[in-house]
């Protein structure tokens, strides 16, 4: 068996064969899991308590629906239950995202690159698939690596290896064309879980400025998306917690209708208890001017940023702290998005998520059309796509073991 990408969906995959000594895999950088240890800002935020009420999001029915039934066999509870085997403990936080107890992604790295070790997986280092061929009985796989070029023959192959996003992991897309070369699918990529470009126009003066517990929404058709968050101000746009995680709801709707976010300052303070209390303050200083009448507030900056956008107007400075409106205009793109949105199609994929088109070829993780939202679903999705796969591959090798 030949994997390839020692990523989240690699590791696990190798972590659940039965038949470790025949597993090899093949990983284009120096260290296995180099994505997984910078997750979660370096803290892995690995799952999530939620993903089993999640729905994941991908061009076809029939992704969101496998998704779902991966998700199902291997959830966040069989996750943290194989973690706990391998000794890693695992603590939770009030929005259910789960992070290793010490706070270090890459103790999950450790863990599992310890674990193929023990297991007697051969794990190689340095090596890019660069081609991989339907030959008789299974697949030729062409290597790159320090040593020069060489083929190797597999009778079942993963592809693990990630989408398009943080191209700094040794994740760029070229893995695709493996795909694409054996007949495959790709559908539209967008970036996801990535910040978000604005009209800059009200916005010109608060760089640098953040807001605690925002709550923006986004309208989208009939629907719309309400988060709460911190919201950073940049010189393009967005950043913050909250933007990454209503990105996976707009990246793939930008280009072709118009969006706009619109981000509530003060969620806990009503428009008439505001309006009150600017008219009372108006009363009680009286010379204040006008441009400064939201100290006290909201962030002295984002006031007068305010009511220069309302032209000093009262009920409209209002209506923008309730309603901050932005036209989005774009992402910052793959190199800074976290998750690739989209990717081979679905559809092309069996339950097992083995390749309808050629027996023996199999996909785990972000290379295929299923993307998660912002809080560790995205990793989950890797290891349950990962551990069906690993199953269907056990039950048919089990008569060759
Ligand atoms: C900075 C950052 C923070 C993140 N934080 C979180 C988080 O906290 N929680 C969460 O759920 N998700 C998070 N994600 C997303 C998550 O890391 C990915 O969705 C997940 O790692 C995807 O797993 P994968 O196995 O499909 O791909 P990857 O983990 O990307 O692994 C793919 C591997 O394949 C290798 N590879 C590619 N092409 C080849 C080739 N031709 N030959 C050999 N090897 C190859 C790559 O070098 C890479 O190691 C984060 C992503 C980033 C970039």
């Amino acid at each position: 068996m030949a994997i390839i990408g020692g990523g989240a969906s690699g590791l696990i995959l190798a972590s659940f064969i039965q038949n470790a000594g025949k597993t090899v895999v093949f990983e284009r950088g120096d260290r296995v899991g180099k994505k997984l240890s910078a997750t979660g800002n370096g803290q892995g935020n690995v799952t999530n308590t939620g993903v089993r009420d999640s729905d994941y999001f991908s061009f076809s029915e029939n992704g969101v629906r496998l998704a779902k039934s991966c998700i199902q066999v291997f959830d966040d509870s069989s996750f943290a239950a194989f973690l706990k085997e391998l000794g890693v403990l695992l603590s939770t936080d009030d929005r259910g995202r789960v992070y290793p107890s010490g706070r270090q992604a890459s103790a999950l790295t450790d863990a599992l690159r310890f674990y193929l070790d023990f297991k007697g997986v051969n794990v190689r280092l340095s090596q890019k698939i660069t081609d991989v061929k339907k030959v008789k009985d299974g697949f030729e796989l062409t290597v790159s690596s320090p040593e020069g070029e060489y083929t190797v023959f597999s009778e079942n192959v993963a592809l693990c290896a990630g989408g398009k996003a943080a191209k700094n992991f040794g994740t760029d897309g070229s893995a695709y064309r493996l795909a694409e070369k054996l007949g495959h699918t790709l559908t539209e990529l967008y970036p996801s879980l990535v910040q978000i470009k604005t009209e800059t126009q009200h916005i010109k003066t608060l760089k640098g400025i953040r807001v605690n517990g925002a709550v923006v929404t986004v309208r989208l058709g009939k629907t719309s998306k309400r988060v709460q968050g911190d919201v950073i101000f940049t010189d393009y746009g967005l950043s913050g917690d909250a933007i990454f995680r209503l990105s996976p709801f707009i990246t793939d709707k930008i280009h072709s209708s118009s969006v706009e976010l619109s981000i509530d300052f003060l969620p806990e303070f009503s428009a008439q208890e505001l309006q009150t209390t600017l008219e009372n303050k108006q009363k009680t200083l009286p010379s204040i001017a006008a441009q400064e009448l939201l100290f006290g507030i909201v962030n002295n900056q984002i006031g007068r940023a305010v009511m220069k956008r309302a032209d000093g107007e009262i009920k409209r400075a209002v209506s923008l702290i309730k309603a901050f409106t932005l036209p989005v205009t774009g992402s910052l793109g793959f190199d800074y998005a976290q998750v690739t949105k989209g990717g081979i199609s679905m559809d092309e994929v069996s339950q097992t998520l083995e390749s309808k088109l050629i027996k023996g070829l199999y996909f785990a993780g972000e290379i295929l059309d299923v993307d998660g939202e912002c809080g560790g679903y995205n990793l989950q999705w890797a290891y349950s796509s990962a551990r069906v796969v690993a199953t269907a591959i056990n039950a048919k090798c089990e008569g060759q073991v």
